[in-house]
C-alpha cells in the first residue's frame, strides 16, 4: 500500500483539501480521505486531478506530424493528407512503431493524458505480407505503453474494404486489410500480447462504414460482446455523401439503424450530422469521440456541441493524428471552435456562474472513461490511481481556488502547469518531465532520422 497526500484534490463530489489517497499493490485506489494530516504519507503541495483518458490515437502518426503542411498538387483536404499518411506508414517496421509510439505516449502523459485508446490498423508487414505473430504490431504498441506507463485500451481495427459496399482496397491500404476470420485471430493474439500491461483492455474498431460491409460489420460487432467498440464516422462531408449514394441514408443514421449502438460504442468525429442524428447519438448512450486539434488540422468541420449537450450527449477527446499532443489544448480548442462558429463564449456551460474548465473536464473524464472501458477518470476507490498534479504556483494558477484552477490550466497556462503524474500509483512525471523522456526521445530521433533520409 502506498499513501499519497495532496493539498487539494478534485473528487467525484467536488473539491477537497488535505486529501489522502491510498493505492493498493495493483495500482488501484483503495481509499480516499479528505481533511487528513499528511503523517505517514508521501506529501505533495499540489492540486490533484484524475488523469484524462485520450479516447482516440493513431500513435505512429506522431512521426509524420508537420510533414503534410505544404500545399500539394492534388486536393487540399483529408483525402490528400491520407495519401501522405499512407506513404509514411508504408515502410515502418515494429521497432519504428514502438519508438514513435513511445515518444507519443510520453508526450501524452506529460500533458495530462494517463490512458489512451489506440485505434490500431497497422497489422501487416510492409507490402502487406503477414508477420508470423498476428499481434507483432500490437506487441510494439504494448512495449511503448509499458515504457511510458500509460494505461491502454487497444483497439485492433477491422479494415475489410476500400469503399462503401465492399469496394476494392487501394495499394496504400495493404498493411491493414484483413478478412473477418483473420481479424479475430489478430484480436485474440493482441489480448495475449498485452496480457502483462496493468489492467489493459482490448476492444475492437471497425474502421469506418466505408471499410466494412453490413455483413462483416455485424460479424465483428457480434464477436465483440462486452468490450468497447469504436468506429470513425462522418468525419468528412464526402463520406456522408457517399453513404447517401450507397444506402440512401446518412452515415450516423445508417449505423444507428443497422447496429445495436449503445454505451459500449464510441463514434469518433461524427462531425457531419443532422439534428436528428445528434438526438439519436445522445439517446443511444454512445460517446462522441471528438478530436479538436486533428479535426482543425485536417479541415474536417465542427461538431454541433450545444445541441448535443442539450440532449445529454456524452463526449470525450482524442489526439487522433497526434499532430500536437496536449490534453488541455484539445479541451480548449473544443470550446474555441464552438465560440468562433456561434460568436459567443462559454458554450459548453448551460448554467450561469458555472466554470467552463470544470464542465470540459467533467465531460472528458466521464466520456473518456466510458469509451476506454476501464475504471479511470475518478479519484475514488476501485479506480486506477491515475493522478495529474497541477502546480499551484504556476502563474496561471497562483492565488486561485477550486474550478478557477481548471479554467487557469485549460485557458491560460502553458504545458508547465503539470508538475507530477502518477499512473496506477506509479510516479511517471516529476517536475513536468517524464522519467524516461531523454532515452525515449533519443531513440525516436534515431528512428526519425533514418526514416526521413529514405
Ligand atoms: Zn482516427
Amino acid at each position: 500500500m502506498k499513501k499519497l497526500h495532496f493539498a487539494h484534490a478534485l473528487l467525484p463530489d467536488g473539491w477537497a483539501a488535505g486529501v489522502r489517497i491510498t493505492v493498493d499493490d495493483q495500482g488501484r485506489i483503495a481509499a480516499v480521505d479528505a481533511d487528513m494530516p499528511a503523517d505517514g504519507c508521501e506529501a505533495h503541495a499540489g492540486i490533484a486531478l484524475p488523469g484524462l483518458p485520450n479516447l482516440h490515437s493513431h500513435a505512429f502518426q506522431r512521426g509524420m506530424a508537420g510533414l503534410a503542411e505544404r500545399r500539394g498538387a492534388t486536393e487540399e483536404n483529408f483525402w490528400g493528407w491520407r495519401q501522405v499518411m499512407y506513404r509514411f506508414l508504408a515502410v515502418l517496421d515494429p521497432d519504428d512503431v514502438a519508438a514513435i509510439a513511445a515518444q507519443a505516449y510520453v508526450e501524452m502523459v506529460e500533458s495530462g493524458f494517463t490512458s489512451v485508446a489506440e485505434f490500431h490498423y497497422l497489422h501487416h508487414a510492409p507490402g502487406g505480407g503477414r508477420y508470423g505473430d498476428p499481434a507483432e504490431m500490437a506487441a510494439a504498441i504494448g512495449r511503448a505503453a509499458a515504457e511510458s506507463g500509460i494505461g491502454v485500451t487497444h483497439l485492433p481495427v477491422f479494415y475489410g474494404f476500400g469503399g462503401f459496399g465492399g469496394g476494392a482496397p487501394e495499394p496504400g491500404q495493404r498493411r491493414f486489410v484483413t478478412a473477418p476470420d483473420e481479424f479475430q485471430r489478430i484480436v485474440a493474439a493482441s489480448r495475449h500480447a498485452l496480457r502483462d500491461l496493468p489492467d489493459a483492455m482490448v476492444g475492437v474498431a471497425p474502421h469506418s462504414i466505408r471499410a466494412v460491409t453490413p455483413g462483416t460489420l455485424a460479424e465483428v460487432v457480434d464477436a465483440a460482446a462486452a468490450v468497447p467498440i469504436h468506429i470513425h464516422i462522418a468525419e468528412q462531408q464526402r463520406e456522408v455523401d457517399e453513404c447517401l449514394a450507397w444506402s440512401g441514408r446518412r452515415s450516423v443514421d445508417w449505423l444507428l439503424d443497422e447496429m445495436p449502438v449503445d454505451g459500449r460504442w464510441c463514434l469518433v468525429h461524427a462531425t457531419h450530422v443532422s439534428a436528428g442524428e445528434v438526438s439519436r447519438i445522445a439517446a443511444s448512450g454512445a460517446v462522441a469521440g471528438l478530436c479538436p486539434i486533428t479535426e482543425a488540422n485536417l479541415g474536417d468541420g465542427l461538431y454541433p456541441l450545444p445541441a448535443f449537450l442539450a440532449r445529454g450527449g456524452r463526449l470525450g477527446v482524442g489526439s487522433d493524428s497526434n499532430v500536437r499532443i496536449d490534453a488541455a489544448e484539445e479541451l480548449r480548442l473544443l470550446e474555441y471552435g464552438q465560440r468562433l462558429r456561434d460568436q459567443m463564449r462559454n458554450v459548453v456551460v448551460s448554467h450561469a456562474d458555472r466554470s467552463t474548465g470544470r464542465a470540459l473536464c467533467d465531460l472528458a473524464l466521464a466520456g473518456g472513461a466510458q469509451a476506454t472501458g476501464r475504471a479511470v477518470g475518478r479519484l475514488a476507490p476501485g479506480h486506477r490511481a491515475d493522478i495529474v498534479m497541477l502546480d499551484p504556483e504556476h502563474p496561471a494558477l497562483v492565488g486561485r481556488q477550486g474550478d478557477h484552477w481548471l479554467d487557469g490550466w485549460l485557458f491560460a497556462a502553458d504545458g508547465r502547469a503539470i508538475d507530477r503524474v502518477w499512473i496506477g500509483g506509479r510516479a511517471v512525471v516529476e517536475r513536468g518531465r517524464h522519467l524516461l523522456r531523454e532515452s525515449v526521445r533519443r531513440r525516436f530521433a534515431r528512428t526519425m532520422r533514418r526514416l526521413l533520409e529514405n
